[in-house]
């Protein structure tokens, strides 16, 4: 998918003094912002699926922060890396603290969307285009950053970069991450340049943070039903990531009378439809999206079959309830079908209620004293993570497709541009008075 194009209405309120502007209208940062999606859109894109491959430390992932360093470079930013490998962008000295900070991440799922990480970041850089438009002149630090390895898509683990950043990612246990060919994180990291040796907590760095506010594409459908362009987070789901792992026989699929098998795959089979309908009979949400079968042979019923659940639910309760009816089913199931059972949880990641007071602030600056509508996610994020330890606070750009994770993903240009306003008024409301 192309990014928004040039359109006759982006054009017109330029120029125009941006108090006659109306709340959410293109400001003075549409022509920066296509430019730099024009860039990046071509970068880990697949010619075929048209989706996106940005993998964490891979050729893609390499670009995609070279170009990161070039906005900064030539926004006359301070540049620099911290030990996570999490880049910054500063405007103003880190130093005095207290600093405002807006970014996201770069990477993205196998086939991902344009927009899922990349508008945060670009909408960032043209916020602060347009604050220097504007005239804005912070008294507090400003800064843009684009987190590591979000998605978590080649070592299984989403939000890498922030949870060590935060402290909430084991060193040792970042250090056994593999990715499918079994290259290890502080390998990949160091192919790509990085000191694998200096990962770890930040406290320092989080310390001078006095706000963190992620701008995102919404993973839903709520601000395009509501006829919203922009939105605030209020929380984000607690949710989870499990292994099942499905433990039968190998054997001949032309030879073995069906009565002598033990199938793997149909306790999984049953495991899939059941995590269906307990997570509707919840309100919750439950998904295999991943799936390994050894030995993989179309005339052999399989030894092995792993799947990778991911659930998520308004409350802990409830996710933890409904992923515990799942493992009750997928048990019931292979006893009958004389199959093992094995589940372990992968990750977890609790409720996020982001701060209440940051989050009716920043709707109110969005929305230009009339506060844009306040939603939950089911979606995880940096944000999420550093709210442990930074006031933060999420926006989100309408998408009216609802689909993300996938090529379909989409925010109309007027969004994006309504986006970028909304997040350089937070940003102006935040550091600028
Ligand atoms: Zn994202």
């Amino acid at each position: 998918m192309s990014g928004p194009q040039r359109g006759a209405t982006g054009q017109q309120g330029e120029g125009a003094d941006r108090h006659g502007t109306t709340p959410g209208s293109p400001g003075a940062a549409p022509d920066s912002f296509r430019t730099m999606w024009r860039d990046l859109a071509g970068i880990g894109r697949h010619p075929s699926s048209g989706g996106y491959r940005r993998f964490a430390w891979t050729a893609a992932d390499t670009d995609c922060r070279a170009w990161f360093e070039e906005q900064a470079r030539a926004r006359g930013l301070a540049y620099e890396v911290d030990r996570n490998g999490n880049q910054w962008a500063w405007l103003g000295d880190p130093a005095a603290g207290d600093a405002v900070v807006t970014g996201s991440h770069l990477d993205s799922v196998p086939d991902g969307g344009a927009f899922d990480g990349p508008l945060g970041v670009v909408s960032a850089f043209a916020a602060v285009d347009e604050l220097r438009a504007r005239g804005a002149d912070p008294n507090k630090p400003l800064a843009v950053v684009n987190f590591g390895d979000e998605e978590g898509a080649r070592f299984g683990l989403a939000c890498v970069g922030s949870r060590l950043t935060a402290g909430q990612l084991d060193v040792e246990r970042a250090r056994e991450l593999r990715d499918a060919d079994g290259v290890s994180l502080p390998q990949a990291m160091e192919r790509a340049g990085r000191d694998p040796e200096a990962i770890g907590p930040d406290p320092e760095r989080l310390a001078r943070v006095g706000a963190f506010v992620e701008l995102h594409v919404e993973q839903g459908r709520a601000l395009d039903l509501g006829g919203h362009p922009v939105g605030a987070a209020s929380a984000i789901w607690p949710h989870g990531r499990w292994r099942f792992d499905f433990r039968g026989e190998a054997n001949h699929a032309g030879t073995t009378r069906l009565e002598d098998r033990r199938d793997p795959m149909l306790t999984y089979a049953t495991t899939v439809l059941a995590a269906r309908k307990k997570a509707r009979l919840a309100g919750a949400l439950a998904t295999f999206g991943k799936v390994a079968v050894e030995p993989g042979g179309v005339n052999a019923i399989a030894s092995l079959v792993r799947g990778w659940l991911d659930s998520r639910a308004a409350d802990e309760q409830t996710l933890a309830e409904v992923v515990t009816a799942i493992e009750q089913t997928a048990r019931e199931r292979g006893q009958r079908d004389g199959v093992t059972v094995d589940v372990v949880r992968e990750s977890f990641t609790p409720v996020v209620e982001f701060a209440h007071e940051l989050r009716d602030t920043v709707a109110a600056l969005a929305g230009r004293g009339r506060p844009v509508p306040v939603l939950p996610t089911g979606a995880g994020h940096d944000a999420g993570i550093l709210s442990a330890r930074v006031p933060t606070a999420m926006l989100f750009v309408r998408n009216p497709t609802g689909v993300s994770h996938a090529p379909a993903e989409h925010a109309a240009e007027d969004d994006c541009a309504a986006g970028v306003t909304a997040l350089a008024d937070v940003l102006e409301g935040l550091a600028c008075r």
